[in-house]
Parts: C-alpha cells; sequence; structure tokens
C-alpha cells in the first residue's frame, strides 16, 4: 500500500453509485499522484455517461424518501457523519497531503473545517422554518414553506479536496435534497473517503453518490438532466460560465465560488507586524492555491519600503518540503501547469519592471516546488494585477491615499475576498463599504469558518456557502394562499 492508513477501509478507488462501489462499465481509470513526488497512489473509476445516468435515477428516488423524514431524523444522521470524520481526523489529513500537497497541519484544520460544514448543518436541518402573513384581504392568510429544491450536484476542486464538498452537501442533505459530487480529478480520494464514512454513519444509500472520471462527459450529462434541480460548483470563473451556460437549458439553481482578485490593503497607520502575519497566512496559506488567497497586496506610500522588507525576510524563513514533514509551512503546487503559470506571471511582472525581494525560482527541491516570492514595485500594468496567481507570488504595488487604494482594489472584474489592515475606525468602515467584495477581512488575513456566510459577488459567483444563509440555497419557498 502506498498510503498508510490507521483504517485501510479508508483508501477507495471505485464510484459510489446507489450504495454501491463500483467500476466503470468499461473499466477505464485514471491516475492520482502524490505531487510531492509523483508517486502514483491509485488509480481511480473513471466513469461515463451510463453510469452518471444510473446514478441521477438512483439521486431522484433517494431524495424522495429523504424529505419525507423530519430535519431531526436527518440531523441525526449528519451527526453521526461529523462525529465519524472527527474521529477519522489523521487518516483524512494523511490522505489529503498525499494526494493535494498541503502541509499536514493544514490539512487537519481543513478536515476539522469541514466536519465544521456537517456539524452546523446538522443543527440548522432542525430550523428550517416558514411564516404566515397577513393578506390583503381580511379573510385569507398567506403561508410560506421551505421545501427541498430535489436532486443536486456538487462539483469540487483540488484545493480543498474536503471542505468544498462537506460545504454543498450538508446544507444539501439537511434541507432533504440528494447529492452527487463529482470530485477534482487530481483530488479524488478525500471525497471517496467522506463518502465512506458517511456510509457507515448510516446514510441511506444514493443520497450522497461520488462520481469520478472526466469532468466534461460527467458534468455534461448532470447539467444536462431536467431530474437534476441544482448545480453548486466552486473553481475557476472559466469553467463556471460554461457550466451556467449548460444549466441554462433546463434553468436549474446555481450557486457558484469562482475564481478571486483579492486586494490586500496596508494603510499607514497599520499595525506593521500583524499586517506582515496577515499577509502571510492570507497568501502562502495552501502554497497560494485558494480562491481567497491575497492577489494583490497593495500598501501605502508611507509604510511601503518596511512592509516589503518585513514582509520579504520573513517570506524567505518559509519551510518548504513534502506536507508529511512536520516543518513544512509550504508544500508543492499541485501540477505542472500551475508552475508554468506562476513562471509566466513572474516573467511578465519582471519584463515590465517589478523587482524580486526574495525567491523567483523553482524551490531546489525539483518537481512542482517553488520558492515562497515577493515582487515589489508592481503595477497595473502586469498580467499579476488582474489575472488570478494561484501559486506563492505575493505582488506589492503602492498607492498614496484611500481613494487610490479603494480605486485599485475595485478595478478588477472579481469581487470574492479583500483585507484591510489599518488602525483608524472611521477609514475602516469606509473602505470596508466602499469595497465590491462578498467578504472583507478587517486586520485579519483568516475570514473563513462555518458561521459566516462564505461567497463573492461580480464575476466570482452567486450565492452564499455556510452560515445560516448557507441552507437558502438548497430550498426553494412555497406560498400557499388560505381563504378562511
Ligand atoms: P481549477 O483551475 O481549480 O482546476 P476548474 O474550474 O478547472 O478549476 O475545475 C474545478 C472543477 O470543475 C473540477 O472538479 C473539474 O474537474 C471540474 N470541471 C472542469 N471542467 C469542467 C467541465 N467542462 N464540466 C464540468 N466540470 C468541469
Amino acid at each position: 500500500d502506498t498510503i498508510k492508513l490507521a483504517d485501510p477501509g479508508l483508501l477507495k478507488n471505485r464510484a459510489l453509485i446507489d450504495g454501491a462501489w463500483v467500476a466503470a462499465d468499461n473499466e477505464a481509470t485514471f491516475a492520482v499522484t502524490d505531487p510531492a513526488t509523483g508517486e502514483v497512489l491509485a488509480h481511480v473509476a473513471s466513469l461515463g455517461v451510463a453510469e452518471t445516468r444510473r446514478a441521477i435515477a438512483a439521486a431522484e428516488s433517494a431524495q424522495r424518501q429523504w424529505q419525507a423524514k423530519s430535519g431531526k431524523e436527518r440531523a441525526h444522521i449528519l451527526h453521526a457523519w461529523y462525529n465519524a470524520i472527527l474521529a477519522n481526523l489523521e487518516d483524512l489529513a494523511v490522505l489529503m497531503t498525499r494526494e493535494q500537497g498541503k502541509p499536514l497541519v493544514e490539512s487537519r484544520g481543513e478536515i476539522q473545517y469541514a466536519a465544521a460544514f456537517v456539524e452546523w448543518f446538522a443543527e440548522e436541518a432542525k430550523r428550517i422554518t416558514g411564516d404566515v402573513s397577513q393578506h390583503p384581504q381580511a379573510d385569507k392568510r398567506i403561508l410560506v414553506l421551505k421545501q427541498a429544491v430535489g436532486v443536486c450536484v456538487a462539483i469540487t476542486p483540488w484545493n480543498f479536496p474536503a471542505a468544498m464538498i462537506t460545504r454543498k452537501v450538508a446544507p444539501a442533505l439537511a434541507a432533504g435534497c440528494s447529492i452527487m459530487v463529482k470530485p477534482a480529478s487530481q483530488t479524488p480520494l478525500s471525497a471517496l473517503a467522506l463518502a465512506t464514512l458517511a456510509e457507515r454513519a448510516g446514510m441511506p444509500r444514493g443520497l450522497i453518490q461520488v462520481l469520478t472520471g472526466n469532468a466534461r462527459v460527467i458534468g455534461g450529462e448532470l447539467t444536462a438532466s431536467p431530474l437534476v434541480r441544482k448545480l453548486s460548483f466552486t473553481g475557476s470563473t472559466e469553467i463556471g460560465r460554461t457550466l451556467m451556460a449548460q444549466s441554462a437549458t433546463t434553468i436549474k439553481r446555481l450557486s457558484l465560488e469562482l475564481g478571486g482578485n483579492a486586494p490586500f490593503i496596508v494603510f499607514d497607520d497599520a499595525d506593521l507586524h500583524a499586517a506582515v502575519e496577515g499577509a502571510i497566512a492570507a497568501k502562502f496559506r495552501n502554497s497560494g492555491q485558494t480562491c481567497v488567497c491575497a492577489n494583490r497586496i497593495l500598501v501605502q506610500d508611507g509604510i511601503y519600503d518596511a512592509f516589503v522588507d518585513a514582509f520579504a525576510a520573513r517570506v524567505s524563513k518559509l519551510h518548504v518540503g513534502n506536507g508529511l514533514d512536520p516543518l513544512t509551512e509550504q508544500g508543492p503546487l499541485i501540477d505542472a501547469a500551475a508552475v508554468a503559470k506562476v513562471e509566466e506571471l513572474l516573467a511578465d511582472a519582471e519584463m515590465r519592471g517589478a523587482r524580486v525581494a526574495t525567491g523567483g525560482k523553482p524551490h531546489a527541491l525539483g518537481g512542482t516546488f517553488y520558492q515562497p516570492t515577493v515582487l515589489a514595485d508592481a503595477t497595473s500594468h502586469m498580467r499579476v494585477a488582474h489575472e488570478e496567481i494561484f501559486g506563492p507570488v505575493a505582488p506589492v504595488f503602492r498607492f498614496r491615499d484611500e481613494a487610490e487604494a479603494i480605486a485599485l482594489a475595485n478595478d478588477t472584474e472579481f469581487g470574492l475576498a479583500a483585507y484591510v489592515y489599518t488602525r483608524d475606525l472611521g477609514r475602516s468602515w469606509r473602505v470596508s463599504e466602499a469595497l465590491e467584495y462578498g467578504m472583507v477581512g478587517l486586520n485579519t488575513g483568516l475570514i473563513s469558518n462555518e458561521v459566516a456566510p462564505f461567497g463573492g459577488i461580480k464575476q466570482s459567483g452567486i450565492g452564499r456557502e455556510g452560515s445560516r444563509y448557507g441552507i437558502d440555497e438548497y430550498l426553494e419557498l412555497k406560498y400557499i394562499c388560505t381563504q378562511l
């Protein structure tokens, strides 16, 4: 066995359809590799159209029975799943680090974060409530009920192989929906392990299914089906557009968590040390491969040089290595294409006058390891100002005043996360309100948790995940007009 787990039963290489672990009809598989070593970890079933159709049919009949249960009954099963995830935290973390590359400490954190969504929505399952209103005519009443949307689909990315799944699956199940998960092909093992634990927790068959394989084939079939009432997608804006267009034919409900171009704004009055630590957290977590990662660090004139010096000094000390090594603070990038993109953006920035303050090269470890990099003197003319870097490169831009900071920050089609460091109370309000973003971190570089509504505006997406609002993405309102 290439992956050592306390419970080897968590390592699955087959897809889950209607409660059965299945190979592809034609026995096709794809390889999953460890980005730190290039080692092949597993060959996983690559499903086609026929298997996807069987899953859709199973999802439909499972959903009908599930929605008939009470919220309390659904909550019990979700709580059991939550406990099973936490009981297997270490195995799930090791599996994640092996297929995704992130440091073990981050994998453990993600499993806790992933589990927290299951706990949260187990609780919310019991609090789905409608209301009764007056009618304009005295002898009538208006009732509003909330009902499950029906059969749902989650298409998820490789950067958070567990949390992006539970953040969709848990509210869907809490609401009374069934859900089919199409995990990213780089990281299907975490998805399959989570489904194994759901099964052990007593989840009825067909409610959670995991469809592994070619995204275009499976995604095409899922979006074309009129039986699928909702798609929740996390990934690039480009694929989000494609899926939105494909969903137009059957008018599906959509939740989209897409790309970002997060500004990280440091004003002259900021606490320099806190800003540097916040920037490290917001930029280098998961080697810069998150949609809320600081993409542009905007620093005011008066503190610019001090910030660049302190930041570069701190970044140069980040320990790069295999995520299994407890000293590692930054693992490899997911694949060669990710490295190529980083190199392209760096070359463009340097050609246009950016200065490498630290890093700037592939790491001596080889493979897809890259040096944590700080680029000083970045400007709007560079591609790093407009494109999501998704790697360990932090370009630092300069601004003069509050108005310029806001204008620069909003100069993008994206609107997911933004960060502001200032100790001026009035400024913190003015800037937070002026930022065209779904989320603002004020004097903090870490904003994600299950209680907060996560999501973006503009071309960063539609809808919110987590929080008391997140379950509404999986509920329809029904209005009943009653004559007394
Ligand atoms: P990333 O750049 O993070 O890999 P993508 O948007 O390419 O983001 O991928 C996110 C998810 O979308 C993955 O699960 C991927 O397999 C899936 N995906 C990619 N292309 C398509 C497609 N044409 N139809 C459906 N799903 C897709």
